[in-house]
């Protein structure tokens, strides 16, 4: 509203006399220049040029009766202020303070649609990106790939007639830190797709402490940057799905596991959320929109701690039966357990049968071994080592590792069981005295980790620019 009282600027424009004429007239009641009632009775004035101020409501009979004459063919409008669309203003608005929510409509006009099935990449191309990021993780990415690509394909041809392509939403099972968010980030930077994370642990039932189930969306528009149609094609990944598992033998209301599952079920098929913007909860201040989450790809994800315990408890029974029957400790040190999951065990694990029905893409991850984290290291496009050295090099320094002293970092991740997680948090620790130091001395030239100090038994080598000497001890 008052972006249309400043459009019309002519009117209410101010030159500087005016500014310091009003100063000294402000100690002094303001009177309408038309009814001649004080501020105090008429309400608050509008300022006109030559320090006139009107009330308002003069002010609307006036335009009232303009438009009245207008209409009767008394008045040519545009020779009297040469105002087009003076009529439109309508004062009473000015005067509404109290703040209504109100609906923000989607935007009418035609932009181009915000995806194209042409420049959708094949999957291919999509898997071919990933791996410049993602180490290892081959089936998951291809899976990830193939159902990135139909599901978009189904999104841009909008088929939704007889022949109605499922919702490619997908559920990845795997270790703490073997890449599913990594993964799921890469996916939506490549596609150009906003993306929202969300912690399942943090979901309760509508009602109840902690944030609702519709909140992922609103994250997901605000990532969008409130474009809701932007919004509309995005990707909400959600962690930790497993700790929303119904809760076994609980005679309380379970509004944290079950209950954030059903729902969740309309939002994972597809219905329309009202959301807030540009906030996380509605309240009367926040305008609010309205997103169909029809087309946004929902990716849960989770390690599924005891899944394993029950895909063995399966096999083995299956296995112990019959003319065949195996060992029964057959797969107790399968290290590919996690691969034969079925929609059986996950609902044993404590996922009812409806959310796992629409999560139709069921894929596990590996867990990662030594030899991945090393490469994990070195390998990615902005692989942790890459990042130190151009750090480095903005000094001129070149900073190189020992292969072995790789491995020892890998090693030491292994140990603390998050992952590649931890491989940035050990590096800090041992980058941290090098970068201290050696900014001190402008000779110094090249450092090379080496395994000696990943270990505590020796220094880093540091060659001065020509020559080389050890200079720093190591950091323990
Ligand atoms: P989680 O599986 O628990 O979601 P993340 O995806 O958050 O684990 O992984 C943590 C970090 O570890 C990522 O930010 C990424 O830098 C690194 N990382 C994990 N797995 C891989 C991988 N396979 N390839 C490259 N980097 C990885």
């Amino acid at each position: 509203m008052t972006d249309q009282f400043d459009n019309n600027d002519e009117l209410i424009e101010e030159d500087n006399v005016e500014d310091d004429l009003k100063e000294d007239n402000d100690e002094y009641e303001r009177f309408c220049f038309l009814c001649r009632r004080p501020e105090s009775q008429a309400g608050k004035m509008i300022e006109l040029p030559n320090n006139i101020h009107i009330c308002t409501e003069c002010m609307q009979k006036s335009f009232d009766t303009m438009n009245q004459h207008m209409s009767d063919g008394k008045i040519n409008y545009s020779d009297l202020f040469n105002m087009p669309n003076v009529s439109m203003i309508d004062l009473s608005n000015l005067q509404n303070t109290t703040p209504q929510p109100k609906k923000i409509k989607k935007k009418k006009e035609e932009k181009k649609p915000a995806l194209d099935l042409r420049s959708i990449p094949a999957p291919h191309k999509i898997k071919a990106t990933l791996d410049e990021y993602v180490i290892g993780q081959e089936y998951a990415k291809k899976v990830m790939s193939v159902a990135v690509y139909n599901h978009y394909k189904r999104v841009a041809t909008d088929t939704m007639d007889e022949i109605e392509i499922e919702k490619s939403n997908m559920l990845m099972i795997g270790p703490t830190g073997c890449g599913k968010t990594y993964l799921v980030k890469t996916l939506a930077k490549l596609l150009d797709v906003p993306l929202a994370i969300a912690d399942a642990t943090s979901l309760t039932e509508a009602g109840y402490i902690g944030d609702d189930i519709e909140s992922v969306v609103s994250k997901l528009l605000a990532a969008a940057d409130n474009d809701v149609e932007k919004a509309e094609h995005g990707i909400i990944f959600i962690d930790e799905i497993d700790k929303i598992a119904k809760k076994k033998n609980t005679n309380q209301r379970d509004v944290s596991g079950e209950a954030v599952q059903q729902g969740m079920l309309k939002l994972l098929e597809g219905s329309e959320i009202e959301v807030p913007v540009g906030a996380n909860s509605k309240n009367a201040m926040v305008p609010l929109t309205t997103v169909n989450t029809r087309n946004i790809l929902f990716i849960c994800g989770g390690a599924f701690p005891d899944l394993e315990n029950i895909i063995k408890e399966r096999l083995n029974k299956k296995a112990s039966i019959g003319f065949y029957a195996d060992l029964k400790d057959k797969y107790d040190n399968d290290p590919h357990i996690l691969e034969k999951v079925t929609v059986d065990d996950i609902r044993a694990f404590g996922m009812i049968p409806e959310f796992i029905g629409r999560l139709p893409i069921v894929f596990t991850l590996d867990g990662l071994s030594e030899d991945m984290l090393v490469k994990i290291l070195k390998e990615p496009k902005n692989a942790i080592l890459k990042q130190y050295q151009k750090l480095l090099a903005l000094d001129e320094v070149k900073l190189e590792f020992e292969e072995e002293a790789l491995h020892a970092i890998a090693a030491k991740a292994m140990e603390k069981k998050t992952g590649a997680r931890a491989l940035r948090a050990i590096l800090e620790q041992y980058m941290l005295d090098i970068m201290y130091e050696i900014p001190k001395d402008d000779n110094i030239g090249e450092v090379i980790i080496t395994r000696e100090y990943i270990e505590g038994t020796g220094g880093p080598r540091i060659l001065l620019r020509g020559q080389e000497i050890p200079l720093l001890s190591n950091a323990e």
